[in-house]
């Protein structure tokens, strides 16, 4: 059965024409097909025979001492994903995963440890929001929980235009920022599309071998490349693209590793979000003053850049954090 959040308004090709917007409206709000008051009750039935028309369950919740709320979500089939909720001093910020589990192996998280699942629908990344917005309301959106967005591109992109439209849910683009590992023909495709999402690459090393040493997709695409395709990026939006930078203890967090990433990056706005890495295994440690070390040295070669608390990790909600095995423990 098609899932009904999957759909723009003229999508649901209802007669007469005006219910499209009508039905689309109320399930934006959270509204459950029985709660639309100003359709037809044959209507609702036809809908409910047609389509999946269910937001995803919350099978938990957990909040974190700093206030940030962690949801588990099931899917009809089944499908466990997390969705992390923060609240900021300028608003609320959702956390969605894009596909169930992650293909791209990252060493040093735990969404990919499992390997990949299935890709989630535009409809199902919408309907995190969509559930979230009701329980609390919800400013900004992050692609940053589980799955790797640009695995996932087409409904990703579609997730883009459904949570712009109007009479949904309306947040701007601006306010949406999408995370990728860096898988460059996308990072193209991307920006080609003009449509105003902010762009973080997981950048993680300044070389190729350091960052083969715990990106499997270095192997496919070297950091020059990333490089162009950020750059590409920036001359096609004139946005800056933010560069994320997990510092692990002996890995990536040298003074020679802040002197060559500042070279490597110069020459273009961009800012660099560091973060010390959330240990999911003991393979990586954080090394606290080696990151005020590393931070100092960027600021004096010239690169913008800001350490980011980390938020929920004393509930497995901190990036890197978001996995199934984590949820079993929990329901
Ligand atoms: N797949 C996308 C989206 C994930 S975003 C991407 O790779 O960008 C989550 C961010 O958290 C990414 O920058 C990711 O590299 C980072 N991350 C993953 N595990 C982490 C960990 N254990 N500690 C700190 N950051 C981590």
């Amino acid at each position: 059965m098609k899932y009904i959040y999957d759909l723009m308004p003229e999508e649901l090709n209802l007669n007469p024409g005006y219910r499209n917007q009508q039905v689309w409206n109320a399930l934006q709000d959270g509204k459950t097909i029985d709660e639309i008051t100003n359709i037809p009750n044959s209507l609702k039935n036809e809908l409910k025979l047609e389509y999946d028309c269910n937001l995803p369950r919350i099978v938990n919740e957990l909040q974190s001492k700093d206030g940030t709320r962690k949801f588990l979500l099931e899917f009809a089939d089944r499908s466990l994903i997390e969705c992390v909720l923060l609240q900021q001093d300028y608003g609320n910020t959702i956390c969605v995963s894009t596909q169930v589990g992650c293909r791209m192996g990252c060493k040093f998280c735990a969404s990919g440890a499992d390997g990949i699942v299935r890709d989630l629908t535009c409809g199902e990344i919408l309907a995190q929001v969509i559930l979230v917005n009701k329980i609390q309301h919800v400013t900004n959106i992050v692609l940053m929980g589980s799955g790797e967005p640009f695995d996932n591109y087409d409904n990703v992109v579609k997730f883009f235009r459904l949570v712009n439209s109007a009479g949904g849910l309306n947040i701007s683009m601006r306010n949406i920022s999408v995370s990728t590992c860096g898988i460059v023909p996308k990072i193209k495709d991307f920006a080609d599309l003009q449509i105003g999402v902010n762009l973080c690459v997981s950048l993680h090393a300044p070389n190729d071998t350091v960052r083969r040493r715990i990106m499997p997709i270095a192997n496919r695409y070297s950091v020059s490349q990333i490089l162009d395709a950020a750059r590409y990026f920036f001359d096609k939006t004139h946005r800056r693209v933010i560069f994320e930078y997990s510092l692990i203890a002996g890995i990536n967090d040298k003074i020679e590793h802040a002197k060559e990433l500042s070279k490597l990056i110069k020459g273009f706005p961009n800012h660099v979000n560091l973060i010390l890495v959330n240990t999911f295994n003991n393979e990586f440690r954080q090394d606290k003053s080696s990151a005020m070390v590393f931070m100092d040295t960027l600021i004096k070669n010239g690169t913008s850049c800001t350490m980011r608390r980390s938020r929920g990790g004393d509930i497995d909600g901190a990036c890197g954090q978001l996995r199934l095995r984590s949820m079993h423990t929990h329901d």
